[in-house]
């Protein structure tokens, strides 16, 4: 694979980009594998380059039905924190953030991780509260978070209206190493390394079976045929329970619509990604101009890739309390994609029923930003039996009662 530099597009200049190679390999599939990762998003993609780069293993392929970061992977509205309440998730939200901020040269592939900082405002005094006992819950965890108070918020996001008839913005949870990256980058930037490895994905091939010998996976069905494996990864977000259902379990999730949209592209007007739970919408600034807007989830469970129009309309109306300007600007797109929600609002990363079948699942509304910590220990998982980051969130803790509650930093938030 030619490396991305500075000098490769000086080089490719002079001979008019004829000398590019295919950023990943499309291979036909082969009868058997070590490992299969059953879905080509961000997770799948950084369990298997983990897999890879950590434990040795590339003798894998990632399965996926449509193309690859066509999921919610390439459907969200790229938020990156890690300002979560509990350790567990302190921790592995954590990790992720930190391996974001060299991404993009672990990959060789700008990912524009943009640190710019996020905003969570308290509009209510409940909030208030909920925030202040996060901040110090982050300062334990070594997660760098604070409260700030309404002037600030409005020095740092100037277009802001602080005094809101309904919901005045009474402070913020701020983590200034908070951010975005270029959701698509991510994926794609996984897939070129897993590809370089002599990984296999596998694309517009969709598994439809599992085969199982004596409660072990021994391969899948695919619509390109029968595929042996040692060792099976289920990343497939919203069809969790589908895909777990060909395996014969059953999962603790829900899946529901979670749309979101962009206005017209307009002149640079804010540097930071603020979120507003009270009202239910955050916005933030992508680098074309475009303001782009999210919501919560539709209030039904659906397949559908796409969102409701009442739902649009209620976010729009709901953030034009707190920032006038979007009752001035035409919205240019929107769309939807199947979020998986468990009861706690916490993911699912865990061994299952079937001995060497391993699960990861339940990221919800806020999965993106988890992405590379939960590669990260997914592949550990899967290498090994166990990873301390992914220790708590085992399917066993809703058979115990041992949950990971979230309900306020992801409840709502993304
Ligand atoms: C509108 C919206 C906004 C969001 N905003 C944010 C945000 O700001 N910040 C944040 O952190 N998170 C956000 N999220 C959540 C985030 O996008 C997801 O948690 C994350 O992308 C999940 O990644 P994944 O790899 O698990 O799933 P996906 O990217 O969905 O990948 C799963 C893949 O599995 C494939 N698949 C399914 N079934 C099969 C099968 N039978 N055979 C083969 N392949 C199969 C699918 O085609 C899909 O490509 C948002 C989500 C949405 C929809």
């Amino acid at each position: 694979m030619k490396r991305y530099s500075v000098f490769a597009v000086a080089r490719e200049a002079m001979r008019q980009h004829s000398g590019w190679g295919r950023a990943w390999s499309n291979p036909e599939p082969k009868t058997s594998y070590d490992v299969i990762i059953i879905g080509a998003g961000g997770h799948g993609l950084a369990t298997a380059y983990y897999l890879g780069k950590n434990f040795g293993i590339t003798n894998l392929a990632v399965i996926e039905k449509g193309w690859l970061g066509g999921g919610n992977t390439g459907r969200n509205t790229t938020i990156i924190r890690s300002n979560y309440l509990q350790d567990a998730s302190a921790a592995l939200y954590e990790k992720s953030r930190s391996l974001y901020e060299n991404l993009s040269q672990d990959l060789n592939y700008n990912v524009m991780f943009s640190p710019r900082g996020v905003m969570m405002l308290a509009q209510t005094q409940h909030e208030i509260r909920g925030y202040q006992r996060t901040a110090h819950a982050n300062s334990l965890q070594g997660v760098s978070t604070e409260f700030i108070g309404p002037s600030r918020v409005k020095e740092l996001c100037p277009i802001m209206n602080i005094d809101g008839p309904r919901y005045p913005v009474l402070g913020a949870l701020w983590q200034p190493r908070g951010g975005s990256a270029r959701h698509d980058a991510v994926a794609w930037g996984y897939a070129r390394a897993c590809s370089d490895m002599g990984m296999d994905i596998l694309q517009q091939t969709e598994v439809m079976g599992i085969r199982q010998k004596n409660g072990n996976v021994v391969g899948v069905d695919t619509t390109r045929g029968n595929i042996a494996c040692k060792k099976l990864g289920m990343v497939v977000a919203g069809h969790a329970s589908v895909v777990a259902e060909m395996a014969g379990f059953k999962l603790p999730l829900e899946s529901v619509p979670l749309q979101a949209l962009v206005s017209e592209p307009i002149k640079p007007c804010m540097d930071v990604v603020v979120m507003a739970n009270t009202v239910h919408g955050y916005m933030s600034q992508s680098d074309k101009g475009e303001m782009v807007i999210g919501g919560g989830t539709d209030g039904y469970n659906a397949y559908t890739q796409r969102g409701s129009f009442h739902h649009l309309e209620e976010t729009v109306r709901a953030l034009i309390e707190t920032f006038p300007m979007v009752s001035r600007l035409k919205m240019l797109r929107h769309w939807g994609g199947i979020v998986d929600v468990t009861g706690d609002r916490s993911p699912i990363l865990s061994k299952t029923p079937l001995g060497n079948t391993f699960i990861n699942c339940g990221w919800g509304t806020g999965g993106f930003k988890a992405i590379p910590g939960s590669g990260w220990g997914f592949a550990e998982l899967m290498a090994n039996g166990e990873s301390p980051l992914t220790a708590g969130f085992g399917l066993d803790r809703f058979r115990v009662g041992r949950f990971i509650d979230e309900s306020v930093a992801a409840g709502v938030a993304h």
